[in-house]
């Protein structure tokens, strides 16, 4: 088959199912912070942990050492931080340790 043959078959103009819209159409997905302007996200994530539901797993301080630690007498959570910025390697820790706590003791947010 010669190249030409194939012309205008599979150049990408294939229209989509809502190429009919005009982009403003199309509805925009909301997300967490919906509606409120850059400037109104917190720079800065609290942290805290309950120790009232706390089971001393030791899961935080496993996974986010810089933020979470046990006390020596009965192993339940100490906060070593309590704001973080919202984006850094220590905040990602901190939001997997609370995903991680058997307890659902820590929340970060
Ligand atoms: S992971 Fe949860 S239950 Fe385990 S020590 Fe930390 S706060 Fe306590």
């Amino acid at each position: 088959m010669a190249r030409d043959d194939l012309a205008g078959t599979h150049d990408g103009a294939q229209p989509g199912p809502r190429a009919d819209l005009a982009q403003s159409d199309v509805p925009a997905q909301p997300g967490p912070h919906a509606g409120l302007a850059q400037s109104d996200v917190p720079a800065q994530l609290d942290v805290r942990a309950d120790r009232t539901r706390c089971v001393g797993s030791g899961m935080c301080a496993l996974t986010a050492p810089e933020v979470f630690d046990q006390d020596e007498e009965e192993g339940l959570v100490v906060l070593l931080r309590t704001r973080l910025p919202r984006r850094s390697p220590h905040a990602d820790a901190a939001r997997e340790a609370e995903g991680l706590c058997p307890a659902e003791a820590i929340r970060v947010g």
